[in-house]
């Protein structure tokens, strides 16, 4: 509540000194008094923006995640302008209502203005009254770094892109829902692509499967089987998988949250991306794996929980997936192995795959909660 109040008056006080003196205060500091939410900082990119680049490092959404070298860094900070420069490379503060981005509402998704890195989506922006562009969540959490930030005689969290550690702004805990957070953001810091645009390289997905992220031959498979915490857990586990991620998929609403997916609106199931070595293991493997950890013939049920979101899916990359899927499924089926029970599985083309919550991932490893699944191993 204190930091609330401390920001709402510094969005008073700059609308007062924009009123007055117009937005071309650029390059003057933005606010001069302690107290102000969104006030310049002390301090720079520095001695605790990882250095190293030792391994690369991927977001849950797929994205190079892996921080650049302070050389890479500068050299793309060098093409910034002044402000944008002062901004991002030395913790500033652009002036309350000035920023380009303020009242932008098209659709599309705002990058790092330095190393392109996906920050935030239109989805999530809102009006906050405070004079600088506000996003209820980032376009996935690890894009953004924290950072406590005490200068001004206030703690506060600063926001960092993970990649180039450029300073972006401040979180708050004053926003609306789900999150109950405001990233209050400076504009200079973001560059906006409108939906629909090619984006740069530097702004998409590392390529499953054509290098990058993972070996060449990295393949993925999707599958819903309810809950996905034990899901993921064990496919996790599963030799030659790489890795397993949980999210939400074949639903009609962009980047839902869990909040909304169990409201049973959005169309999603809880799905579980699965990447994994065609090489040290067969996706009809992963098809034996995902009907013994789950049972199929329950319709839009699994365990405890019940709701369209927990169904049973297989949602397809191609047609050689969709063979396959739909071959073993015949083959159950006339296994006696459910006796006279119908297996319910959807096989469908695989829509767009959001990452759920963080929280969400790797539930069971750091929870220990029990889980309806079978180990399938
Ligand atoms: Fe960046």
């Amino acid at each position: 509540m204190r930091v609330w109040i401390a920001h709402q008056l510094a969005a008073v006080i700059a609308a007062i000194v924009v009123t007055a003196a117009g937005c071309d205060m650029a390059g003057a500091p933005a606010h001069n008094t302690a107290g102000m939410a969104e006030a310049e900082t002390v301090s720079t990119r520095s001695s605790d923006t990882p250095e190293k680049t030792m391994s690369p490092k991927y977001s849950k959404s797929g994205y190079d995640v892996t921080s650049l070298p302070h050389d890479a860094v500068a050299k793309l900070a060098a093409k910034l302008g002044p402000e944008a420069y002062r901004i991002t490379q030395k913790a500033g503060t652009e002036p309350a209502f000035c920023g380009n981005l303020l009242d932008n509402h098209k659709d599309g998704v705002y990058v790092c203005a330095v190393c392109g890195l996906p920050l935030f989506s239109s989805q999530h922006k809102f009006n906050s009254g405070t004079g600088w562009p506000s996003f209820y969540q980032p376009f996935d959490p690890d894009h953004i770094v924290r950072k406590t930030d005490t200068g001004y005689g206030m703690v506060r969290t600063e926001i960092l892109c993970a990649r180039c550690g450029s300073h972006l702004g401040h979180v708050f805990d004053d926003g609306p829902k789900p999150t109950g957070e405001r990233y209050c953001l400076n504009s200079v810091s973001l560059k906006f692509h409108e939906k629909g645009a090619q984006l740069p390289p530097e702004s998409q997905p590392v390529n499953v499967g054509g290098g990058g992220a993972q070996p060449a031959s990295a393949a993925v498979a999707y599958f819903a089987g309810g809950c996905f915490w034990g899901v993921e857990h064990y496919f996790h586990r599963g030799p030659g998988v790489i890795d397993a991620v949980s999210g939400y998929m074949q639903g009609h609403v962009d980047h839902p949250t869990y909040r909304q997916v169990c409201s049973d609106t959005t169309g999603h199931a809880e799905t579980v991306k699965v990447v994994y070595d065609p090489t040290k293991i067969t996706y009809r493997r992963l098809l034996e794996a995902f009907f013994t950890m789950h049972d199929p013939t329950q319709l839009n049920r699994q365990g405890p929980d019940s709701g369209e979101q927990y169904r049973s899916g297989i949602w397809y990359v191609d047609e050689a997936q969709k063979r396959e899927a739909e071959a073993y499924i015949k083959e159950l089926a006339t296994s006696g192995r459910y006796g006279n029970r119908r297996i319910e599985t959807q096989v469908e083309p695989a829509k767009t795959f959001w990452p759920a919550e963080e929280y969400h991932q790797e539930y069971i490893a750091k929870n220990g909660a029990a889980c309806h699944v079978k180990d399938p191993w």
